[in-house]
């Protein structure tokens, strides 16, 4: 039997009538067997998330203050979905758990988990399948880290003897059976997750847009949609804050091959975006597939003559960042001048300290901190075969009269990384974006 594994966001389960159109997408094809859901998102503009919700009863009750009005309007959210999917649903009970919970240990993973939890149950219960609860086969370190081989073992013993199931998205848990979730947006890994373990030869994901975009629209107008992306695309986009999929949930997708098509709830006719391992052959070439801005990094910038000769420098230099837990960024260099590029919050409290020890150690002509840069990712396959888009990438910026600061091309080609002053951000992308990726 072909599988597909869809994944549900929480937009598009924020309510009896967004569940419904999402049960009508599961049952127009019987190889959705396996479904994934996150927990009610937002109905309208200023609503809130369940999730938030349930963070602040946390909170409250952690800091022995009244959660019950805050729990109250969980309760009213759920209990508004089960009475407009006419289904019975003992609500009471689990709340009269979760309520137990608050007053006794107040954990926050395990309050977080409680918006799939119980989004899921009752998802399952309206379509009459089965429901399996994460904490029994998503399985962390005690370090949170995941265990991704014991949960593809344990997902797919789960599973397998299940023609259908709903699997609430978002948490797992610890060795000792405690809750633990993934980062927030985490129900797209439980999803990948599931795929894996399935074999599935599709991983779904319904979202409320349809499909990604080649730029941000809040700052270019109307980009056009990405209709095919490569795993490798995709991670160099999501790294700089292109957001429509968790950033880590490709990884046991790409690992097993499966492709993922992000969809939408509200227009299940749009193909969406296909993330594929490498793009149809069929499809004329375009050079850039997307791009994508990210503020708030800091560049330290290292000259010493002779630098070149002085063996290890490189080395020493990245060991006093290492040593102060701070990742790397980007690290582009000349014959005696390097640059080391660093999330600035990252930096935190520590760079003055960095600063000093990089004067002891290393002995610089000069050392400078250039902090509010923003980097531009330009990403696309056509980029390494195409000439010239570099320069246009350049002329396209300079027109605009933004100076660049710092230019990064990986070795793959398939990236052009820029750094502008933060301000000039916007501009840098629009001009780019006009210039090489509008058609
Ligand atoms: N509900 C969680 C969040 O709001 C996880 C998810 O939706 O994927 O982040």
């Amino acid at each position: 039997m072909e599988t597909i594994v869809v994944k549900f966001g929480g937009t598009s389960l924020a309510s009896a009538s967004q569940i419904r159109k999402a049960a009508e997408i599961i049952r127009a094809n019987e190889a959705r067997r396996y479904v994934v859901c996150s927990a009610p998102g937002k109905r309208f503009h200023d609503d809130i998330k369940v999730t938030d919700l349930l963070y602040r009863c946390q909170k409250l009750a952690a800091d022995h203050q009244d959660f019950e009005p805050v729990l109250a309007e969980v309760e009213a959210r759920f209990s508004d979905i089960v009475r407009e999917l006419g289904i019975s649903f003992p609500l009471d009970v689990e709340f009269a758990i979760i309520r137990e919970h608050l007053e006794t240990r107040h954990e926050r993973d395990y309050m977080a988990s409680r918006g799939e939890y119980l989004n899921s149950k009752i998802i399952a219960a309206y379509l009459g399948f089965p429901f399996v609860d994460p904490a029994e086969s998503v399985c962390f370190e005690d370090s949170g880290e995941l265990d991704a081989e014991r949960t593809n073992h344990r997902l797919f013993a789960a599973l397998a003897t299940l023609d259908n199931a709903v699997v609430a998205g978002f948490y797992g848990a610890r060795n000792d059976g405690v809750i633990h979730t993934f980062s927030r947006g985490g129900s797209d890994i439980t999803g990948s997750l599931v795929a894996r373990a399935t074999g599935a030869k599709l991983y779904e994901n319904w979202t409320d847009v349809s499909g990604m975009l080649a730029a941000d629209p809040n700052i270019v107008d109307n980009p056009r949609r990405i209709d095919y992306i490569s795993y490798q695309e995709l991670r160099e986009l999501s790294y700089m804050g292109s957001s429509v999929f968790h950033e880590d949930a490709m990884f046991p997708c790409q690992r097993a091959g499966i492709p993922i098509n992000i969809r939408n709830t509200n227009a299940p006719e749009d193909p969406g975006t296909m993330i594929v391992a490498s793009l149809p052959r069929i499809l004329p070439p375009r050079t850039v597939t997307g791009i994508a801005g990210h503020k708030g990094f800091t560049s330290i910038q290292i000259e010493k003559a002779m630098m070149n000769s002085e063996v290890g420098f490189a080395a020493r230099l990245l060991g006093i960042f290492a040593d102060y837990n701070v990742s790397v960024e980007h690290f582009p260099s000349g014959i005696d001048t390097m640059s080391v590029v660093v999330n600035s919050d990252a930096l935190g409290e520590n760079r003055d300290r960095i600063m000093q020890d990089i004067r002891d150690r290393l002995r610089p002509d000069a050392l400078i901190a250039e902090e509010h840069l923003a980097l531009i990712a330009v990403v696309g396959h056509g980029m390494s075969y195409a000439t010239g888009v570099a320069a246009r990438i350049f002329s396209a910026v300079s027109s605009a009269g933004i100076n660049i600061r710092m230019i990064d091309q990986g070795s793959s080609e398939i990236n052009i990384i820029i750094a502008v002053e933060e301000r000039d951000c916007e501009n840098a992308i629009r001009s780019i974006y006009e210039s090489l990726a509008r058609d």
